[in-house]
């Protein structure tokens, strides 16, 4: 998740929007976007192969958390490329995953639940705004990992949730995206929704 090829070419800057709330957010997104900096250039060195696989939950078995404050700025992101419905179809099922279980079947992508940020020709289309979950999840792929240092992710982390507390009571108690999405989807009514 951490190199998901991009179709989010803008930066991960804040933009000035009027609103109280906005207005509110506005250095909440700066400090956020800072902490991304500094956890982009603490993982510079690995690689990643860009497979996609690490956006297909239901193949890794895994799935990123997110915070309040990195939920709003994934929303932001979203509302930026003009919504979620603009981000396209999901992306073909990934070739060589079968389910053993039933008679080595192909996966489908509702079997792999691609996350629903993933566009078609297989790029997180929120890509400079992805949560921290994305940026530090590496494959066994990946090479360049051997000094990843669990202390310092664990830094990240705490300093995320403490943003995340000032954002709002309990934001820090992070939730699986795809359920995050879906509950801010229900509460706004513009969540992410995409033809198949
Ligand atoms: S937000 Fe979704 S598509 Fe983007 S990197 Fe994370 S899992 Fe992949």
């Amino acid at each position: 998740m951490s190199r998901t090829k991009s179709s989010d070419r803008s930066p991960a800057k804040t933009r000035t929007n009027t609103s109280p709330e906005g207005d509110r957010l506005v250095p909440l997104f700066e400090e956020l976007a800072a902490i991304y900096r500094e956890v982009d250039a603490s993982f510079a060195g690995q690689s990643c192969p860009a497979s996609t696989e690490c956006c297909r939950f239901g193949v890794t078995g895994r799935e990123p958390y997110v915070t309040s404050i990195e939920l709003a700025l994934v929303q932001r992101a979203i509302a930026a490329r003009g919504g979620a419905r603009a981000i396209g179809r999901t992306p073909p099922p990934l070739a060589g995953h079968e389910d053993n279980s039933r008679g080595k079947r192909r996966l489908t992508t509702l079997d792999e639940r691609v996350c629903p940020l993933l566009d078609e020709r297989g790029r997180c289309a929120i890509y400079t705004s992805r949560p921290f979950g994305c940026r530090t999840y590496f494959c066994e792929r990946a090479t360049g990992t051997a000094g990843v240092d669990q202390r310092g992710i664990n830094a990240f982390v705490r300093r995320i949730k403490d943003l995340a507390a000032r954002h709002a009571p309990e934001g820090d108690l992070g939730r699986p995206l795809t359920r995050a999405l879906a509950g801010a989807s229900s509460s706004s009514g513009s969540g992410p929704r995409r033809r198949r």
